[in-house]
C-alpha cells in the first residue's frame, strides 16, 4: 500500500498486537489494508509505556502470540515476565518477520470517521490531513491506550520534570539526586516506585487508593512451568482459549470456606510463593463472588504487607481496605512494599491528607506542603472507551458514537455497535478484554472479525451491524454476570470510575474467555444471529438473543453437561431416588430456621407420611403452609427440598410443613393427590398443637409437588374443607397432555427433560386417568379457588401448562398473580443460595404465602 492511496477494503486504526495480528489476517484474507499509529512505531503498549519497571504481568510465555507456530520457536523469553524493552523487541521482530510495517502509517492520529450510507464506505479523517475510504473499519486501538486528563489542580503549574508513566520518554529519566513525587499506586506505580526509589534522593508516594500486591518472583521461568508448553504447544494453546482467562489452569473445586483455616492459609501460602496473577483470585472458586471468601484472602494479604512493612502506620495505610481482592486489577511486584522500609522513603496516606493543589515547585496537601524536582503521574487510563470515543466517529444517520454511548458503551459481544455498520472494535467493552490473558482474546477477535469480513465478501454482502435488540440484550447479559460478582462494587477503572464524568458501567464481560469464544461461535454457527447482513446479494436480518439463559442458570448447565451424568430415566427408580438423595446434598442447606421439627402425620390411606416443619426463629403462633416437595411423585421426599422450605419459613414468618406423600411407582394415581388433601387437613386440624395457628393453611409446592398442591387447593374446595388460604405453585404440572410448544421447545438441555418427565408420568398415572382432574388440574373446576401465585421459568418444558392454569384460573375469577421468570429453567428457583438470578421468584413466593396467611389470620 503506498501513502497516496486513498481506497482500501479495510483501515485497522492502532499498531500494537491487535493491529498488527489483524494486518496479517486481511493479508492472508488478500483485502487491502492499511493501519494508522500515532506512535512512529510498532507495539502499542509497549512502545509508550517504557516507565522504569515496566513488564508484563501474565508470564511471558502465554502473553505471546500463538498465530505464527514458528515464532514460537524463534523467540525465546529471558525472564518469567519479560520487561517493556524486550516486549517490544518482540513486536518489532514479528514486525520485521512478516514486513508489516510497509501497511503501516506511522505518525499518524486518526482524528473522526464518517459513515457513508450511499457508498457503504467509512471516510477516515486523520491529523496529517490524508483522509481514506474503506469498506471496513476496525479500531484496534486499544483498552489501556488513552491516558487519563490530569485531574488535579495545579498541574500545569508545575516548573520541574512531569513525567506519566503511559508516555514515557524514549531516552529514559535518570532521577539520580532528585526529589520525585509519584501520584498513584495503581500497577504502574508498583512496578516503577522500587526502581525510581533506587536512583532518587527522596521519593514521595501519594497514595489514594492502596493496591493488593503479591511478589513476581521474576526471574528465568522454570522447567517445570514452561514443560505443558513445551510437550505441546498446540494443546497448551488450546487450552488458554477455552479458559476461564486465557492462561491454562486447573478450575478450583473449593470455595475458600470450604477448607479448614490452616489448609486455607497454606493454599494462600502457595499461591503467594508462585506469584501468578490469576492465581490470587483463582485459589478457590469463590473469590470474586462471596464477600466473606475474599475476607479470609485480603486478611491473608493484609498480614503479609504487614510482616513486610517495619512501620505499622505505614503497613496500615498499604492495607487496602475499601475494596475486595480482585475487583481492581492487583499487581505482581518486586520488592515493591520493601521500598517502605527504605528511609527516603515517605508514603502520603491521601484519605487522611488530600492533595489540594499542585504547585510550581511541588505538591500542597491539605495539611504539608512538599517540593519536589520532578512528579511521576502513575495516574491510570480513560479504560476500555476513551481511545475509541476519542475518535469523532459518526455512524449512520448522523449518530455519533459518543451520543450514543453517552450513558455508557452500549456493544454486541464487545464487538460491534448498532448504527456504526462495518466498524469492528477489538477487545471492545462487553468482551473479556482487560480481564484475561489479552493476547488470547487479541487472536480470538481478530479471528472472528477477519472471519466475518470473509463471510461477507463470499456472500457478496457488504455491510454488516448488530440489531437492536441482539445488543441490549448482550449488555443485559454481561451486567447480569458482572452482578453475580463482587467486580462492580469497587471503584474501579473497569467501572469508569476513575474518570471523572465518565458513566459507571461495568465495562468487560465477566463470563471468561473459553465461554466468550463458544458463545461468539455460535453466533456464526446460527447464520450470524443478532446481526443485519446487507449488500447486492439482498438484505439478511437474522434477529435474535444469543444468550437468553440467566448467567447463573448457564454455569448450572455447563457444570452439569460436563459431569456427563446418565439420564434421570435410565438409571432405574431406585437409582434415581439415590442420585436425588446426592446430589440434594452438594447444594446449599438454605437459612437457619428457629426451629426444626421431623414428625409423620397420617395419609388417605393411614399409611403414616413423614413431615418436617421449619419454624420461623421469631415468637408465635404463626400461620402455617403445607408444602409439597418435587421429584415427579417418584422421587423426594419431606426433606428433598430443604433449602426452599427454610427460606419460605424465614422469608414468610410461617410455619412450614413439607409433607411427604406416597410416591409410584410403588403407590400410583391417585395416592399422591389423595396423600395431600390428607395431609393438608390433618394440619389444619392440629395447627394449634403445631405452634400454629389452627383453621387455615395455604398449599405451596414445586413441580409435581405443585401438582400435589393446586390438587388440594380444589380437592379442599369440594370437600368443604379445610380452609385453604391461598396457593403457591412453581413450576406446577397441570395438564396430562404434553403438546405445548414448551415441551419440545425446551424439551431437553435445561435440566428436566421430556423423557424424565414422560418417564416420571408414565410411573404414576395410566394414560386414561390423565384427564381426571386430581392428575390434572388445568381440567377441573376452578371457580371458587384460593388467591394463587403461579411461577413459570421460561427453559421449562412445562412452562406453557403452568401459563395455561395462571390464564385458567384468572378467567375462572381466581385472583392470580402470575410471574414469568425470563433466562430461568425448571430447577433454577429452588436452588437457594445457588441460584442468584432467580431470587426474586423465591422472594415472590414467600410475600405470596405472607400475604395469604396474614390476611387469612386477620379475617
Ligand atoms: P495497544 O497496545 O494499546 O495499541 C493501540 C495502538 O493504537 C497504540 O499504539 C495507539 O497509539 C494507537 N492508537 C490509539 N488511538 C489512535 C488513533 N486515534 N489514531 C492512531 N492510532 C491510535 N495485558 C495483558 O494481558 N498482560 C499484561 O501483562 C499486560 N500488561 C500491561 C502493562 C501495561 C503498562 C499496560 C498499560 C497494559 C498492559 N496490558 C497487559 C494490557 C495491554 O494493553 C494489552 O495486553 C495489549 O498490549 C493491547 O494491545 P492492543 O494492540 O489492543 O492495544
Ligand atoms: P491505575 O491502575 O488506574 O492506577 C492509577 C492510580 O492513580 C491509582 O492508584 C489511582 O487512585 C491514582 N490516581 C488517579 N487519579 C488520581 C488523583 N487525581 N489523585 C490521586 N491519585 C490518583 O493505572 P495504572 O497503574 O497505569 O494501571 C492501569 C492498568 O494497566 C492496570 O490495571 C493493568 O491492567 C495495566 N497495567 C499492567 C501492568 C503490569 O503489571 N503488567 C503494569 C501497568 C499497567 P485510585 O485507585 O484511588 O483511583
Amino acid at each position: 500500500m503506498t501513502e497516496s492511496s486513498s481506497e482500501v477494503d479495510v483501515v485497522i486504526v492502532g499498531a500494537g498486537f491487535a493491529g498488527m495480528y489483524e494486518l496479517v489476517r486481511m493479508r492472508r484474507a488478500g483485502f487491502s489494508a492499511i493501519v494508522l499509529e500515532t506512535a512512529d512505531d510498532v507495539g502499542g503498549t509497549w512502545y509508550w509505556n517504557r516507565y522504569p519497571g515496566a513488564r508484563c504481568d501474565i508470564l511471558s510465555v502465554d502473553y505471546s502470540y500463538s498465530w505464527d507456530p514458528d515464532l514460537q520457536q524463534e523467540w525465546t523469553w529471558s525472564e518469567r515476565y519479560a520487561a517493556q524493552p524486550e516486549i517490544l523487541r518482540y513486536a518489532q521482530f514479528v514486525a520485521d518477520k512478516h514486513d508489516l510495517r510497509r501497511d503501516v502509517r506511522f505518525n499518524t492520529r486518526v482524528t473522526s470517521a464518517e459513515w457513508n450510507d450511499d457508498t457503504h464506505r467509512w471516510v477516515i479523517h486523520t491529523d496529517t490531513g490524508d483522509d481514506l475510504t474503506c469498506r471496513h473499519y476496525i479500531m484496534a486501538t486499544g483498552c489501556l491506550s488513552m491516558p487519563k486528563v490530569p485531574d488535579i489542580e495545579g498541574t500545569d503549574r508545575f516548573g520541574g520534570e512531569v513525567y506519566f508513566t503511559s508516555t514515557w520518554p524514549h531516552d529514559g529519566v535518570d532521577f539520580t539526586g532528585k526529589r520525585v513525587a509519584v501520584i498513584g499506586t495503581g500497577s504502574s506505580a508498583v512496578q516503577s516506585i522500587p526502581l525510581i526509589a533506587a536512583e532518587a534522593d527522596q521519593l514521595t508516594v501519594f497514595q489514594r487508593t492502596p493496591n493488593f500486591s503479591i511478589p513476581a518472583r521474576n526471574g528465568p521461568i522454570s522447567d517445570e512451568r514452561l514443560a505443558p508448553f513445551l510437550a505441546d504447544p498446540d494443546a497448551y494453546r488450546d487450552e488458554a482459549r477455552r479458559s476461564a482467562a486465557g492462561v491454562p489452569r486447573e478450575t478450583p473445586l473449593e470455595g475458600a470456606l470450604m477448607v479448614s483455616d490452616e489448609e486455607r492459609t497454606a493454599r494462600y501460602e502457595a499461591m503467594w510463593e508462585a506469584g501468578e496473577l490469576l492465581g490470587i483470585t483463582g485459589t478457590f472458586n469463590d473469590t470474586l463472588a462471596n464477600a466473606e471468601s475474599n475476607d479470609t484472602l485480603r486478611d491473608f494479604i493484609h498480614g503479609k504487607i504487614r510482616s513486610i512493612v517495619k512501620d505499622p502506620e505505614v503497613a496500615e495505610a498499604l492495607c487496602p481496605t475499601n475494596h475486595y481482592v480482585g475487583t481492581k486489577r492487583a499487581c505482581l511486584d518486586t520488592n515493591y512494599y520493601e521500598t517502605y522500609n527504605l528511609p527516603h522513603v515517605r508514603l502520603v496516606d491521601l484519605r487522611k491528607d488530600p492533595i489540594s493543589t499542585i504547585t510550581e515547585t511541588g505538591v500542597d496537601t491539605e495539611s504539608e506542603s512538599f517540593e519536589f524536582d520532578a512528579i511521576v503521574f502513575a495516574t491510570g487510563f480513560d479504560a476500555m472507551t476513551g481511545a475509541i470515543v476519542g475518535v469523532d466517529i459518526t455512524g449512520r444517520d448522523g449518530l455519533t458514537l459518543k451520543e450514543k454511548w453517552a450513558e455508557g458503551p452500549v456493544t454486541y459481544l464487545g464487538l460491534m455497535t448498532a448504527g456504526f455498520p462495518n466498524l469492528f472494535m477489538i477487545t471492545g467493552p462487553g468482551s473479556p478484554s482487560v480481564l484475561s490473558n489479552m493476547m488470547v482474546s487479541i487472536e480470538q477477535h481478530v479471528d472472528w472479525i477477519a472471519d466475518a469480513l470473509v463471510h461477507l465478501r463470499e456472500n457478496d454482502l457488504d455491510t454488516i451491524e448488530p440489531t437492536e435488540l441482539a445488543e441490549t440484550r448482550w449488555v443485559q447479559h454481561s451486567n447480569e454476570f458482572a452482578d453475580l460478582t463482587l467486580m462492580p462494587t469497587a471503584n474501579s477503572w473497569y467501572m469508569g470510575v476513575n474518570v471523572p464524568g465518565k458513566p459507571q458501567v461495568f465495562l468487560p464481560y465477566p463470563g471468561g474467555v473459553g465461554r466468550y469464544r463458544v458463545t461468539c461461535d455460535e453466533v456464526v454457527e446460527r447464520d450470524y444471529l443478532g446481526f443485519a447482513l446487507d449488500g447486492p446479494s439482498g438484505r439478511i436480518v437474522n434477529d435474535g438473543i444469543i444468550r437468553e439463559l440467566a448467567p447463573d442458570v448457564q454455569v448450572m448447565l455447563e457444570t452439569m453437561a460436563e459431569m456427563g451424568l446418565p439420564p434421570i430415566e435410565t438409571m432405574g427408580v431406585d437409582g434415581a431416588r439415590e442420585f436425588m438423595t446426592a446430589s440434594g446434598a452438594m447444594m446449599p442447606p438454605g437459612p437457619d430456621v428457629g426451629e426444626i421439627v421431623d414428625g409423620t402425620l397420617p395419609g388417605a390411606d393411614g399409611t403414616p407420611l413423614e413431615y418436617r416443619l421449619f419454624r420461623p426463629p421469631t415468637d408465635g403462633p404463626h400461620p402455617i403452609a403445607v408444602y409439597f416437595h418435587g421429584g415427579g411423585w417418584v422421587l423426594g421426599s419431606a426433606t428433598s427440598d430443604d433449602p426452599l422450605c427454610r427460606y419460605l419459613c424465614v422469608h414468610s414468618n410461617s410455619i412450614i410443613v413439607s409433607v411427604n406423600y406416597r410416591h409410584a411407582p410403588e403407590a400410583r394415581f391417585p395416592a399422591a393427590a389423595d396423600d395431600g388433601l390428607a395431609a393438608a387437613t390433618w394440619i389444619a386440624d392440629h395447627g394449634e398443637e403445631l405452634g400454629g395457628i389452627p383453621g387455615q393453611v395455604a398449599v405451596a409446592g414445586w413441580s409435581a409437588g405443585a401438582n400435589v398442591a393446586a390438587v388440594t387447593a380444589q380437592q379442599a374446595k369440594l370437600a368443604g374443607g379445610p380452609a385453604i388460604s391461598g396457593q403457591v405453585l412453581l413450576c406446577p404440572v397441570t395438564d396430562g397432555t404434553t403438546e405445548r410448544p414448551s415441551h419440545t421447545e425446551n424439551a431437553d438441555g435445561y435440566g428436566l427433560t421430556m423423557a424424565v418427565m414422560n418417564w416420571f408420568w408414565d410411573h404414576y398415572c395410566d394414560r386414561d386417568d390423565r384427564a381426571d382432574p386430581k392428575a390434572s388440574p388445568l381440567l377441573g373446576d376452578l371457580t371458587g379457588l384460593p388467591p394463587a401465585l403461579v411461577i413459570t421459568c421460561q427453559f421449562d418444558p412445562l412452562r406453557d401448562e403452568g401459563d395455561a392454569y395462571a390464564a385458567a384460573l384468572a378467567d375462572a375469577g381466581v385472583s392470580v398473580q402470575h410471574l414469568q421468570c425470563p433466562g430461568q429453567t425448571h430447577t433454577a428457583v429452588p436452588a437457594v443460595g445457588a441460584m442468584i438470578t432467580s431470587e426474586y421468584a423465591r422472594a415472590a413466593m414467600a410475600d405470596a404465602l405472607r400475604s395469604y396467611l396474614r390476611t387469612a389470620a386477620n379475617a
